[in-house]
């Protein structure tokens, strides 16, 4: 299914790989336009799975994180044309910010359907993020502010992401004998009292689009860069695929492709979904 004409959504279906399958087939569309004629790579496909306060999920989202490289060599800028391809394959487009450096951030929304656009510093690397609503088998549930892969941090260890007390889930209670024992109930419904709400863990979380940790400087090189990789994104394919030392992969990365004494290198920065830790990678592009 790669036209981008159809319902995105099966509705009598179970929704959760009619939904995926849509949305694979239009950001490799969307990205096929962009860059005709090297094909887009699926970097990696995932799903995040939601949970209430037992450990076992009630529902999940799929992910998908789609790249196109320029041969790994100093470019234009591909971001105003990534955008203009949503735009003409129908979806609503929000640039978010642009960066002094380069770096580029946008969201692109269709329906439920969302999709993180990035362009790193150096234009070696256009990322596409995108992700289906969350799916529950069984349940009729909202959808969560946040997903492992969405949030802009850590998710609540409490709420899990969803901002409310599970317990109650953040109702009100009608009778005293309905009370929940949670502190947000007995000062009146509603709020996770761990993440005031946020369904972030740390209140110093910033907005995802804001970077976090810097791409370039002194502070960047922590071993020596790698080799092996021909270009920018081959090297994030093989970056996408490491987990954090706390074993999470999530990890939304930021790029910057420079040249440093007469190499090309290809940087990676980001923040580690599952502990917040900063994690970095660098690689040493092939010369052609
Ligand atoms: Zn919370
Ligand atoms: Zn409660
Ligand atoms: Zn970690």
């Amino acid at each position: 299914m790669t036209e981008n004409t159809g319902e995105p959504m099966d509705r009598s279906a179970t929704g959760t790989s009619s939904g995926a399958v849509w949305l694979k087939g239009a950001l490799l569309d969307i990205a096929s336009v962009v860059r005709p004629d090297r094909g887009p790579t699926v970097v990696r496909e995932w799903s995040d799975s939601v949970r209430l306060l037992d450990p076992e999920p009630v529902g999940f989202r799929s992910l998908f994180l789609i790249g196109m490289s320029w041969d790994g060599r100093p470019a234009l800028s591909k971001f105003g044309a990534t955008l203009t391809a949503f735009t003409e394959a129908g979806w609503d487009v929000h640039p978010d910010a642009t960066d002094q450096d380069g770096e580029s951030w946008a969201t692109a929304r269709h329906e439920q359907f969302e999709v993180r656009v990035y362009e790193g510093s150096g234009t070696g690397l256009v990322t596409l993020t995108g992700w289906t609503p969350v799916v529950y088998p069984e349940l009729r549930l909202g959808q969560p502010p946040f997903t492992r892969s969405t949030a802009g941090g850590v998710l609540c260890y409490d709420c899990h992401g969803w901002g409310v007390c599970l317990t109650c889930e953040g109702r009100p209670y009608e009778r005293r004998d309905q009370r929940c024992w949670c502190i947000a109930n007995n000062a009146g419904p509603g709020k996770c009292v761990e993440c005031a709400g946020r369904g972030l863990r740390s209140p110093a979380t910033v907005p995802w689009w804001r970077p976090q940790h810097p791409l370039h400087g002194a502070d960047m090189d922590c071993a020596a860069p790698e080799a092996g990789h021909a270009t920018a994104l081959s090297a994030l394919s093989d970056v996408a695929q490491r987990a954090c030392v706390c074993g999470e992969f999530r990890c939304s990365w930021r790029n910057v492709l420079e040249e440093e004494g007469g190499r090309l290198l290809a940087r990676f920065v980001g923040a580690c979904q599952g502990c917040d830790v900063r994690r970095t990678h660098t690689f040493t592009l092939a010369r052609s």
